[in-house]
């Protein structure tokens, strides 16, 4: 089991709490990623969407936000989403260069590589 942790930084003009339009934790923001498969080392051609809204059964117990077979070697693997560790990135953050944590990612039998944010993000105007 690995925690990958997916921070952001941005330079941000007159905004500040750069995030996902509903708080960091938003069920309906959707990630992208592709993937590498732990087992043969193939990455996925596509990119695989992830969200907090998608939640799908583990054969034991538990539920998961996805469920990915590679298509090399057949191997099944899963990506859960561990929503309340991340923060918005404050204005303050991006003048010094700061990362901020958007969220982490349980990964198990596959690797995130590329993010790839095709969902808006949205801040508020610095006051
Ligand atoms: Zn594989």
């Amino acid at each position: 089991m690995v925690n990958y942790m997916l921070y952001i930084s941005g330079e941000l003009e007159n905004l500040t709490n750069f995030q996902p339009r509903g708080s960091v934790d938003d069920p309906d923001f959707t990630y992208y990623f592709k993937f590498k498969c732990e087992n043969c080392g193939e990455v996925t051609e596509k990119e695989t969407c992830v969200s907090l809204n998608g939640t799908l059964p583990l054969p034991k117990k538990g539920t998961t936000n996805l469920i990915q077979k590679c298509k090399f070697c057949k191997r099944e693997g899963t990506v859960t989403m561990i929503p309340g560790r991340g923060s918005p990135l404050t204005n303050d953050s991006s003048e010094l260069g700061k990362y901020a944590l958007l969220m982490v990612f349980d990964c198990r039998g596959f690797e995130p590589l590329d993010f790839v944010p095709l969902m808006v993000f949205y801040g508020r105007n610095k006051i």
